[in-house]
């Protein structure tokens, strides 16, 4: 038997968006999921459930199967796993204590063979737009450049050299919605070992495009993204070809320089890297005018609702609320769709979620079946929304682990579930667990992009998406800093100039 190979494993994951006006903190990570140590090594054991709430098996059980797996006797050793929902940018503080701690840990941790991080790639800190790259910086800091480092990200994430260089092993989730993140942390691991285990010595290229939006609904099932999801899987066939990535970045970024990129590893095999990496962008290119589809507004919503007899009848219609989708970092608390309801939505059945930590602190005082008469929404980002005045009765009240404190309130026609934590309204459990039936119910108000329809996909006979007006419009180019000229805001001849300047090279 060989001898014990040691790798750190941590992470700090946060999808932020930089429009919102609510800070995310270090509670709201303790909130989502927090492990440490021996805790943290457990959880990613088989049996172990690794995000509680959300996955048994995400990135780091999957690597810690690779491990299992792998002919190197492998000590994992569990740093932290952090892990928030989508919010605003995370306070600075809060940043430089993840700092403190990666490096704290990777001390204290002796001497390490790797460092296999996850980290999302899209996080946003206050005063720092590329909060991964300082983390990569603190990993180099500490075992130096000699020790590999493999990272996973979401495809979501926007790439830069200080994000890429610093990274031996990059690799990305190839589903949306996300449902590989096990599969991506074992094929990020099982490069890591093997580059250990000196069997392959990975070599790298990636390629930046100035395309904010394109790919129709991006999903990996669909056209046209399908066919860049099969490229890939048809490149990792050729032998020297070890993973392809490709980034579709998150629209809500406080960075300059954002858009779509590719990344590949290879063994050995510099120059068929970049081969693979230019084939990749050339068709991330091709598909830039299949824009994001327009979604309807509230009222035009509603009326489709009420011409949905039969899907009613048989099931209830998901609807996104795709301006203030918590699923992307928006407050939760907007109220434009509330207000077409209670104008135009009279006779249907409503589940509405809404986030209003003032509204919960009033009704914390009432009465289960009391009355209540407040205004709710409005008041995390008091530049977007307008609060609304309600009345009904407390149906209940209660102390959540996901949400914090909720009321849930019998306004007649809409039932709403009022958290004081980030209402990420994804599963039908959201309101089942308040005692709302999915069958009593004409349509349930979700606040997430894609997720809910699988978790839906019992309930819902249609998903309608909606827009109003919040930190999630999908038409975001129209009026963000970026990086000029980008698609679609200018249209670009070609993605190579931008390229090269993004990553530095001559030419
Ligand atoms: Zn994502």
């Amino acid at each position: 038997m060989s001898r014990t190979r040691r790798i750190a494993i941590a992470r700090i994951a946060q999808e932020s968006n930089a429009l919102s006006p609510v800070v995310s903190t270090l509670a709201d990570f303790r909130r989502t999921h927090f492990l440490e140590g021996d805790a943290l090594l457990d959880a990613i054991q088989p049996g172990g459930t690794e995000a509680k709430g959300f996955l048994d098996d995400a990135e780091l059980s999957g690597f810690a199967q690779a491990a299992a797996a792998h002919q190197l006797n492998v000590e994992l050793v569990p740093l932290f796993s952090a892990w928030a929902v989508p919010g605003g940018p995370l306070a600075a503080e809060d940043h430089a204590w993840f700092r403190d701690e990666l490096k704290r840990g990777l001390r204290a941790a002796g001497p390490l063979d790797g460092v296999f991080l996850t980290v999302h790639g899209s996080m946003n800190v206050v005063g720092t737009p590329e909060p991964e790259a300082d983390y990569f910086a603190d990993v180099r800091e500490v075992v130096g450049d000699d020790v590999p480092l493999a990272v996973t990200m979401d495809l979501h994430a926007n790439l830069s050299t200080t994000k890429v260089d610093p990274v031996t092993v990059l690799c990305a989730y190839r589903t949306n919605p996300h449902r590989d993140h096990a599969a991506t942390g074992r094929r990020a691991g099982k490069i890591l070992l093997d580059t250990i285990a000196a069997t392959v010595r990975p070599t790298t290229a990636w390629r930046s495009l100035p395309m904010l939006v394109g790919g129709g609904f991006t999903l990996d099932f669909l056209p046209p993204t399908l066919a860049i999801f099969r490229a890939m899987k048809r490149w990792e066939k050729h032998p020297k070809v070890l993973s392809c990535s490709m980034f579709m970045s998150h629209l809500w970024l406080d960075q300059g320089e954002i858009g779509w990129a590719t990344h590949v590893i290879t063994d050995d095999d510099p120059a068929l890297a970049a081969e693979v990496a230019e084939d990749l962008a050339d068709r991330c290119w091709a598909v830039r005018k299949s824009l994001p589809p327009e979604f309807p507004g509230p009222r035009e919503a509603i009326a489709q609702v009420r011409k949905m007899t039969w899907r009613r009848k048989l099931g209830v219609v998901a609807m996104c609320d795709a301006s203030d989708v918590v699923g992307a970092g928006a407050p939760g608390d907007a109220t434009g769709l509330l207000r077409a309801i209670l104008d135009e939505g009279r006779g249907l059945t409503w589940f509405f979620p809404m986030r209003d930590p003032a509204a919960v602190a009033a009704l914390e005082s009432t009465p289960i079946g009391g009355a209540v008469d407040l205004n709710v929404g409005g008041v995390l980002d008091p530049a977007r929304q307008r609060p609304v005045a309600v009345s009904g009765t407390l149906l209940n009240f209660e102390s959540t682990e996901s949400f914090g404190k909720v009321a849930t309130l019998d306004l007649g026609d809409v039932k709403m579930v009022v958290t004081e934590g980030a209402n990420l309204a994804m599963k039908p459990d959201f309101y089942t667990d308040r005692g709302l039936r999915m069958r009593d119910a004409d349509v349930c108000v979700v606040k997430s992009f894609f997720p809910f329809r699988i978790y839906f996909a019992r309930y819902a006979r249609k998903s309608l998406y909606v827009r109003t007006e919040g930190t999630t419009n999908f038409d975001v180019w129209r009026s963000h800093d970026y990086a000029r000229p980008t698609w679609p805001r200018d249209d670009p001849t070609s993605w190579r100039p931008a390229d090269r300047a993004r990553r530095g090279v001559g030419g």
